[in-house]
């Protein structure tokens, strides 16, 4: 069970630029394979073919080498819990308290050691250092898309980090 996802009450009554979450459609988005590999509830970035620096997030060019050729690869999901922040004042509108916010370690194998992400599904004083945290992906409301006289919904995921415990 996933709350505390953020804007949802708000359809329909917000400006789109107070919309937090991306827009993840093809068309208006090049790295909208980060978010169909989100739906499959994979967790990745891109790597570079060309002279293999990895980045995250992902990409659309190389900033080593400015090359194109990108993959995707995965990363972890599982980590531990480097140093958070809990806010309870100053949450911005729509996201409900705690407002919790990680640096999380990805383990030494991980071809990304460390990212930085809310971890939601967790009360106040939930985590501590040190704590085992696992990648979910929840449902945000869909988001209008008016393209070449066509108007659909897209669809939209994210993610974020939940206690493992
Ligand atoms: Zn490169």
């Amino acid at each position: 069970m996933t709350e505390n996802i953020g804007i949802p009450f708000l359809e329909g009554r917000y400006s789109p630029t107070l919309d937090m979450w991306p827009i993840e459609a093809k068309e208006f988005n090049r790295i909208h394979t980060f978010y169909d590999n989100l739906k499959e509830g994979k967790y990745t970035t891109t790597k570079c073919k060309g002279c293999g620096h990895i980045s995250y997030p992902p990409r659309v060019i190389c900033p080593e080498c400015y090359s194109e050729d990108l993959e995707w690869i995965e990363l972890p999901t599982k980590g531990k819990v480097i140093t958070f922040v809990e806010k309870s004042i100053a949450i911005p509108i729509g996201f409900g308290e705690p407002l919790i916010d990680a640096w999380i370690d990805l383990g030494k194998d991980s071809p990304v050691k460390r990212v930085f992400s809310r971890v939601i599904n967790c009360e106040s004083g939930g985590i501590k250092e040190g704590d085992e945290v696992r990648f979910v992906v929840f449902d945000v409301p869909g988001h209008p898309i008016e393209w070449r006289r066509e108007k659909w919904i897209a669809e939209r995921v994210y993610f974020a980090f939940e206690p493992a415990g």
